[in-house]
């Protein structure tokens, strides 16, 4: 049985590492009939929308996606495709597993523990007043009408909404991850001892569910700046991590750090009813056209979507290919070489070949 899957491959390095992806999970020989969807600046100007419709409807009949990175331009005037296509589709679950391979230079000798972060609600939840608008200037009257609360006019504002629908659902989603994923503990971060009724609620919400629905499975808490000084001391304590969005985003891009860069952390958008497949990190514009980054990133998130498609077998195998590949360290990219200018590093579609041929070596004859 071949799978529908939208393909989106994104700007910028997109369209490179999503070729790569593409002739990697298909050398898994698991099929596919990828629905091709463009998005981003190109469609942007071609169609007068960087997120048609048509990417929309596809995902909705295909259920599943992978998507290259796609780039905001600062000052466009548009907003996001990635927080937007994430909103459409209700994913309100991000996944991303931090995940130390052997031959990756790091600071650490062991690595392994899954990011989950709330992707709709708090500073992220868009909701933002600019110094000196009539709106700021009433919202800062209004505050101080209710609660006596004096905020300078010349600030501008920004609304943290954490709610217990949000907080439920992003918790179980945390428990459902590790009992799938055979992961024995959760840990909710939060900054609840200051944002008492946002970072408060999430706490209190998160630990209820966890009492009420997953008694079996261990669970504790961290202050945000705590969980950074021991995510970086003590990273063989943590399994699953459960945050709100911002704190989330943070923590992605420090474990991104601590397992050899953003070209080797994955990462899923899941929904009740869809995902999205998706590197942690951007579309690496300078880079662009040059067959130069790492694409391990979008082909671990494809990892992510074989098993989401219940196609373990082959995710185990391309997971051992990328891992041997990058233990053997020849065929890598210059983000995996000792030095960045190292003249031995290979591009992005050669990383493919060498996984593809640890792949084909690997199938039973
Ligand atoms: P970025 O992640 O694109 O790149 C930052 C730097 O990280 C690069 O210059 C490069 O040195 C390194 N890097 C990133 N990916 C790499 C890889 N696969 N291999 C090797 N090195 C890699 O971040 P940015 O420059 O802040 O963002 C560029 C654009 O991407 C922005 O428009 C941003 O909005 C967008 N963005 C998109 C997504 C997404 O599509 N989900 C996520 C983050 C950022």
């Amino acid at each position: 049985m071949a799978y529908d899957v939208t393909f989106i491959p994104g700007d910028g390095t997109g369209p490179e590492i999503s070729e790569a992806t593409r002739r990697v999970i298909e050398a898994t020989g698991v099929e596919f009939n990828w629905d091709w969807q463009d998005a981003g600046i190109d469609v942007y100007e071609a169609e007068g929308t960087p997120l048609p419709d048509r990417v929309i409807e596809s995902i909705k009949q295909t259920k599943v996606a992978i998507k290259g990175p796609i780039t905001t331009p600062v000052g466009s005037g548009f907003r996001s495709v990635n927080v937007a296509l994430r909103k459409a589709l209700d994913l309100y679950s991000c996944q991303r597993p931090i995940k130390l391979y052997d031959g990756v230079r790091s600071h650490f000798d062991a690595v392994d523990y899954v990011i989950i972060r709330e992707n709709h609600e708090d500073l992220y939840a868009g909701i933002e007043f600019e110094e000196g608008s009539e709106d700021a200037l009433k919202l800062i009257e209004a505050i101080k009408d209710i609660s006596g609360t004096e905020i300078r006019h010349d600030s501008g504002i920004s609304i943290k909404p954490i709610s217990i629908f949000g907080t439920e659902r992003i918790v179980r989603s945390a428990f459902e991850y590790a009992k799938k994923h055979g992961r024995k503990k959760v840990t909710l971060a939060h900054k609840s001892n200051i944002m008492k009724f946002s970072d408060g609620l999430f706490l209190r919400v998160g630990t209820r569910i966890a009492q009420e629905e997953y008694p079996e499975i261990e669970f504790d808490d961290r202050i945000i700046d705590n969980l950074c000084n021991q995510l970086v001391s003590r990273p063989e304590e943590y399994d699953v991590i459960v945050l709100p969005n911002l704190y989330g985003d943070i923590v992605s891009d420090l474990g991104a750090g601590m397992i050899g860069g953003l070209g080797l952390a994955p990462g899923a958008n899941i929904g009740d009813d869809y995902a999205i497949f998706e590197a942690t990190h951007g579309s690496a514009p300078k880079y662009k056209g040059l067959n130069k980054i790492n694409p391990t990133a979008l082909i671990l998130s494809s990892v992510m979507m074989l098993h989401h498609l219940g196609e373990s077998d082959a995710a185990t195998r391309l997971e051992n290919a990328i891992a041997d590949v990058i233990r053997e360290g020849k065929d890598v990219t210059y983000d995996l070489k000792p030095t960045r200018d190292d003249p031995t590093a290979v591009g992005t579609a050669e990383f493919a070949d060498a996984i593809i041929a640890k792949l084909q070596a690997s199938v039973p004859a």
